[in-house]
Order: C-alpha cells, then sequence, then structure tokens
C-alpha cells in the first residue's frame, strides 16, 4: 500500500444511518480542504450493478463470482462527489429504496468487501493532503492506522426523523416504517461475520442527538485541527 504525503491527515468518520455522517463528513472535508470518499455509496454502487445485471441478491455465492465485474469509481471533490459504474453516473439510482433494502446483504458478502477495501485503501493513499473517509468499518478495519477515528451515534428516534426528511419528496415516507427499516439494516450491518459496523478502540464517540449539524461539523473540525496542532 502507497501512503500518503506525511503532512496529510486521515479521518474517519463510522456511525450507523442517519447519524449525519455524510453531511459531517462533507463540510469537514470542505472546511479543511481535505478530499471526501463516501464509502457507502461504493456498496450502493455494487449493489445497484447487481440488480441491473439480474444477478440475485439472496445469493452470496452468485454475488461473489459477479464481484470483480463492476468497473466504480469515485470522484472525492467534496463540493461535487461523484460515483461512476462501468462509466454511468449512478448517483440517483444508489438512492433507491431496492437498493438501499438490498446493500446489506451485498455488503456482507467477504468477496465484495476484499475489493472494496482494496479500492477504498487505494483511494486514500492517493489523496493528496488528506481525506475524510465515512463509512461502518473505516477505523477498525479499512485504515486502522488513520490519525482520526470518530464514531458518530444519534437515537433511532433522531435517525429515523434525519432519514425521513433526506427523502421526503423522493420517495413515499412514514417514520415508523422508516425507524424500522434502520434498525433492521444495522442489526445486518453490525451483525455480520466479516467487518462488521463497530466503533474503534481508539475512536472519539460523538453523540449527535441533541447537536445541530453546525455542531457535530465544529466538533470534528476541533478534533482534526487539533490532531493536526499535536502533529506539527
Ligand atoms: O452509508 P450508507 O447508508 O449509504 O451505506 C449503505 C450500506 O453500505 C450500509 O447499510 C452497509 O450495508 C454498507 N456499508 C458497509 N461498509 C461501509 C459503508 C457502507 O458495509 N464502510
Amino acid at each position: 500500500m502507497e501512503t500518503a504525503a506525511p503532512s496529510a491527515v486521515i479521518v474517519a468518520i463510522d456511525g450507523p444511518s442517519g447519524t449525519g455522517k455524510s453531511s459531517t463528513s462533507k463540510a469537514v472535508a470542505a472546511k479543511l480542504g481535505l478530499r471526501y470518499l463516501d464509502t457507502g455509496a461504493q456498496y450502493r454502487a455494487i449493489t445497484w450493478w447487481m440488480i441491473t445485471n439480474g444477478i440475485d441478491t439472496d445469493d452470496p455465492h452468485a454475488i461473489a463470482v459477479a464481484a470483480g465485474k463492476p468497473g466504480i469509481v469515485s470522484g472525492t471533490d467534496p463540493a461535487a462527489p461523484t460515483i461512476t459504474v462501468d462509466g454511468l453516473d449512478a448517483s440517483g439510482p444508489i438512492r433507491t429504496q431496492e437498493v438501499t433494502s438490498k446493500v446489506s446483504a451485498v455488503s456482507a458478502v467477504p468477496e465484495v468487501r476484499t475489493l472494496i477495501t482494496e479500492l477504498q485503501r487505494s483511494i486514500a493513499a492517493s489523496a493528496e493532503g488528506g481525506i475524510v473517509v465515512e463509512g461502518r468499518d473505516i477505523g477498525t478495519t479499512v485504515l486502522p492506522d488513520a490519525d482520526l477515528k470518530i464514531f458518530l451515534t444519534a437515537s433511532p428516534e433522531a435517525r429515523a426523523a434525519r432519514r425521513s426528511g433526506e427523502l421526503r419528496g423522493k420517495e413515499a415516507t412514514d417514520l415508523a416504517a422508516t425507524k424500522e427499516a434502520l434498525i433492521k439494516r444495522d442489526a445486518a450491518d453490525s451483525g455480520r461475520k466479516t467487518s462488521p459496523l463497530a466503533k474503534a478502540g481508539d475512536a472519539v464517540e460523538v453523540d449527535t442527538t441533541e447537536l445541530t449539524l453546525d455542531q457535530v461539523i465544529e466538533c470534528v473540525v476541533t478534533l482534526v485541527e487539533e490532531k493536526r496542532a499535536a502533529r506539527t
């Protein structure tokens, strides 16, 4: 694995859905001049490819055999992150309810994780100046040597309310159903054998339930700045 420039700071932000991970990670990267990688988008992209290519997402063997076929490319500008699959813009289709309901099954397949983890490590290693990488297993598995690890949490009610707010206008939303789907996805992500959703032992936990997005961003920016100052 190549290593990024010595002054580059690598920030891992993990946590379940609805904790404000994406909004926080993008804003922190933009404020500090870092690149940004949404690893959930990569797992969604491979899931979308499986669906559109007729692969049974309940069949781990079929998924494992096909895992290396799609070419997934992530653009890491925090102001305009992109994701393409075989050259096609996948940013819209990866957010559908169908992909959301199937992504945990696809991402639990070890062959999928190995490929996507390699891709994530190479993106992080080549990010000049540093990068904020958000996901579920970044601090534990993908980048265990990250300079700073953050684990975001929030109550299930707060997470469901935020997620419903994001979906509003795009798809029919029902708070109770959203909460149930979130809990189910988190249970699958936390319970899988290969690199489950987990807080790294050396991660800083931030409970965002009572915080505004701006407060969470400020908290993480301060933590990154402290790390950078401690290294100089
Ligand atoms: O963050 P997002 O909700 O878009 O992630 C979608 C799914 O991708 C998660 O529910 C999880 O199954 C998978 N994922 C993962 N490891 C990561 C990031 C996401 O397994 N590092």
